[in-house]
């Protein structure tokens, strides 16, 4: 070996960096490689949201949750596919995890957001509305706690001994991705395990269709290029189990109007799915229930369709009340992809929408909100208001691949489960989106960052307890 380490993590999105620093924490001496020219892989790059069963922001406001509410509410969207022992751990490691970011430097909002899905509010998000209000801790603290951080460094392979236990990873090192003869190689050994955070494969278009043929490259990804599925193949290869594979999720808040994440996303989840609504263009009718899951959400959007099956972009909206806490505003504004109308006919006219059944949706709506019941779609109206006056502001909607909710399967101590035997195979842990399971049929919104930060530290806790081996 080049180097020897304790513990290697390859990824550094939130289960890397967690895995990380909770090994650190444990006294154990951590590598975290990533192969990409910055850290943080998509986990930097999305709203920073995470949801918490029990929070104290939760009992501020005066909401009760619970675990048990939390998972079923998962296990709702699930489609009931979830790993229920899993999942009971993610949401049980919650409320305890959020006060470790916190204690690391994460600043949450001072409210809690009602995503949709979930049946009551219970998401914090960072105060930078990004993943980067974690991350950006994280490395910080992991620096501190002595973790050696290699970027442009790509697993290509393990190494195992004689026992087929995994012992190290080869890399190529100086990697630049996506050139695949790039950097050279190095071999680094790890004493007690190798923890795999490598993330999905979002933007592997032959991969991702080889799940799910309808996933051609004319949708959009939300993910950062390096989501492909290198990785996973690596730990198929030593007889991982894949799970769920074809599970890929779409992301419902997103615009045609600009690439990737973008404004759309945040404004979307902030704004227009908790205080507006969603309505067909054709008609100025809302078509579905805006705080559904985001698989129900994004199957109703891709219904939208003209005679030759061409996209009908359906129009988001709310107000200046409801737009209050989205901050991309200004710059989707200045973009082009959100757009400002001082009245409802104003906006109609913005988007060819007919005038007096938008008026005729809206007044509908308020309607709802006074009798404490949507009666069109049975949406939660806990956190709504009438959409009295403007100026409004709206996007055009269509998804994007966003979230796999499959990868390899993991038991409770994080180690992955080998396709034969079903047991560990030493040496080898996973944690966040490249595990499988979890989530089932459809993640809920802020369900990864919680996904990755209990998972990668409980991964870190079993790996730290393994035998260390004398390499
Ligand atoms: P999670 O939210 O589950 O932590 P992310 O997508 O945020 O997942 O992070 C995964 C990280 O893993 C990304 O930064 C990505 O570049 C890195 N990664 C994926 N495959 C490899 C690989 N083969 N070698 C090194 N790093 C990898």
């Amino acid at each position: 070996f080049d180097e020897i380490f304790d513990i290697i993590v390859v990824g550094s999105g939130f289960a890397g960096m967690s895995a990380a620093v909770q090994a650190a924490e444990e006294g154990d001496k951590v590598l975290v490689i990533d192969k990409m020219p910055v850290f943080g892989g998509n986990s930097t790059i999305n709203g920073g949201a995470m949801a918490v069963a029990g929070s104290d922001h939760q009992a501020k406001a005066g909401i009760e949750d619970s675990v048990e509410l939390m998972v079923s509410d998962m296990l709702t969207s699930g489609r009931g596919m979830n790993d229920v022992e899993m999942l009971k751990l993610v949401c049980d490691g919650t409320a305890e995890s959020a006060r470790w970011l916190e204690s690391y430097g994460t600043v949450w909002k001072p409210f809690v957001q009602h995503f949709g899905g979930h049946s009551l509010p219970r998401v914090l998000q960072t105060r930078e509305s990004s993943g980067a209000g974690i991350i950006r801790p994280l490395i910080a603290a992991a620096k501190k706690a002595g973790v050696t951080m290699y970027k442009q460094t790509k697993l290509i392979e393990f190494v195992q001994d004689g026992q087929q236990r995994v012992v190290g990873v080869k890399v190529k090192s100086g990697y630049f991705f996506p050139k695949e003869k790039s950097g050279s190689d190095k071999l680094l050994g790890a004493r007690k395990g190798v923890i795999m955070a490598t993330g999905g494969f979002g933007r592997d278009i032959p991969f991702r269709q080889m799940q799910q043929p309808r996933l051609t490259s004319e949708l959009d990804s939300t993910n950062h290029p390096g989501a492909n599925a290198d990785a996973l193949k690596q730990m198929m290869l030593i007889g991982a189990n894949p799970i769920h594979l074809d599970q890929i999720q779409l992301g419902p808040w997103s615009s045609p109007d600009e690439k990737g994440f973008g404004t759309a996303s945040q404004f979307n989840t902030a704004a227009t799915y908790q205080n507006g609504i969603v309505v067909d263009v054709r008609t100025g009718e809302r078509f579905f229930n805006e705080l559904a899951d985001r698989k129900a959400r994004a199957e109703a959007i891709m219904t939208r369709r003209d005679d030759q099956g061409q996209p009908v972009y359906p129009i988001g909206f709310t107000n200046e009340k409801g737009a209050a806490k989205a901050q991309t505003l200004e710059w989707g504004l200045k973009y082009d992809v959100i757009k400002k109308a001082d009245t409802l006919d104003d906006l109609a006219g913005l988007y060819g929408i007919p005038a007096d059944k938008l008026k005729a949706q809206v007044a509908q709506w308020n309607q709802f909100v006074r009798d404490g019941e949507d009666k069109q779609f049975g949406r939660p109206l806990m956190q709504a208001f009438e959409l009295t006056e403007g100026p409004w502001y709206a996007v055009r909607m269509w998804p994007k691949v966003h979230y796999c909710m499959g990868g390899v399967r993991v038991n409770t101590h994080s180690q992955v489960l080998h396709l034969i035997s079903d047991k560990p195979i030493a040496g080898l842990y996973a944690a966040g989106e490249a595990t499988g399971g979890i989530h089932g049929a459809s993640r809920l919104g802020a369900c990864a960052v919680a996904e990755g930060v209990v998972t990668g530290r409980n991964a870190a806790r079993s790996a730290v307890k393994a035998d260390a081996l004398s390499l």
